[in-house]
């Protein structure tokens, strides 16, 4: 049976909005040293506003319905950042078929005039436009994720968003540290400009930001990391599945997460508030106190 100060500490957190699938979880995060957080709608908000939007041929208002187009059904914070942006402008998406996912790097589908696509560097270099993607990445902010839009090798133009942190992400980590947890770092798909800038916002050390991975990265780093003690990972997408199943625990965000993150997580974070994961990793040390 499961003791009582296990069972307090489950109910208190789950007042906090901190659902656990079980006893186990809770036990098991009371002894972990590194916590990894994703970065794209984990530690930020993942409701990034359209910046700049630059047209390689045709106009900035082309290139954002047809973006918005390969976008429509997509989950990812970006898509909806630039279907939103579409939509304070009155443009509606262009009509794009066969629409698949990239995980990690972005979309491909098909429009009228053929098979398009929309993405980050590594998209844009595989489908043979990596110097054209980065001439037109150059027009845009450095510090800011880069959606780039193309036809095979060539670059129609793209654009730039601004994720924001959580308001309470800065302070979660804050606590966390205190608390002595050893280890803190971020795992991005995003490019290394933008998680260097957010992670000295929220105070994570340059050494422990990784960017540019892909879902398999993320799945190895926890893995390297867990030859160190016990470790939490904390994320939102399809692409953090697999470290979330490979962390000892796997914490979701619960409200704006995808489903596979959810499923594959031992943790589900309602309230999307770090300050409140600091407080359930808190309560799960004083569980485990009294149980001994
Ligand atoms: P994170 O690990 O920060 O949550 P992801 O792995 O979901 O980020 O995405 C990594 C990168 O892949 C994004 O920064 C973006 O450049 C690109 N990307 C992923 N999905 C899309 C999409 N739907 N549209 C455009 N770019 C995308
Ligand atoms: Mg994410």
């Amino acid at each position: 049976s499961v003791p009582a100060a296990i069972l307090s500490a489950l109910s208190a957190a789950a007042r906090g909005g901190v659902l656990f699938k079980g006893g186990a979880a809770l036990e098991t995060l009371a002894k972990v040293r590194s916590f990894a957080f994703d970065k794209t709608g984990t530690l930020t908000t993942g409701r990034a506003e359209v910046g700049l939007i630059v047209a390689a041929t045709g106009t900035e208002a082309a290139v954002l319905r047809l973006l918005a187009g390969i976008e429509a059904n997509s989950e990812h914070p970006i898509a909806d950042a630039i279907r939103r942006a579409a939509d304070a402008r009155g443009i509606p998406p262009a009509p794009v078929s066969d629409v698949r996912a990239i995980h990690s790097e972005g979309v491909t589908g098909t429009d009228a005039d053929g098979p398009v696509w929309a993405g980050n560097l590594r998209l844009a270099a595989r489908m043979g436009a990596e110097s054209a993607a980065l001439a037109l990445a150059g027009r845009l902010d450095d510090a800011q994720t880069v959606v780039i839009l193309g036809r095979g090798a060539q670059v129609l133009g793209g654009l730039s968003l601004a994720d924001q942190p959580r308001a309470t992400s800065a302070a979660g980590i804050a606590a966390l540290r205190r608390a002595g947890v050893g280890h803190i770092a971020m795992m991005t798909g995003d490019r290394r400009t933008v998680a260097e800038r957010i992670g000295a916002e929220l105070g994570i050390d340059r050494a422990d930001i990784h960017a540019e991975l892909l879902p398999e990265d993320k799945l190895r780093l926890v893995a390297d990391l867990s030859a160190h003690g016990k470790v939490a990972f904390v994320g939102d997408g399809v692409n953090d599945a697999a470290a979330l199943a490979r962390a000892d625990v796997g914490i979701a965000m619960g409200a704006a997460g995808s489903d596979v993150a959810l499923q594959a997580a031992d943790v589900a974070l309602l309230s999307e508030d770090m300050a409140r994961l600091a407080a359930a990793h808190r309560l799960a040390r004083r569980a485990a106190i009294i149980i001994k």
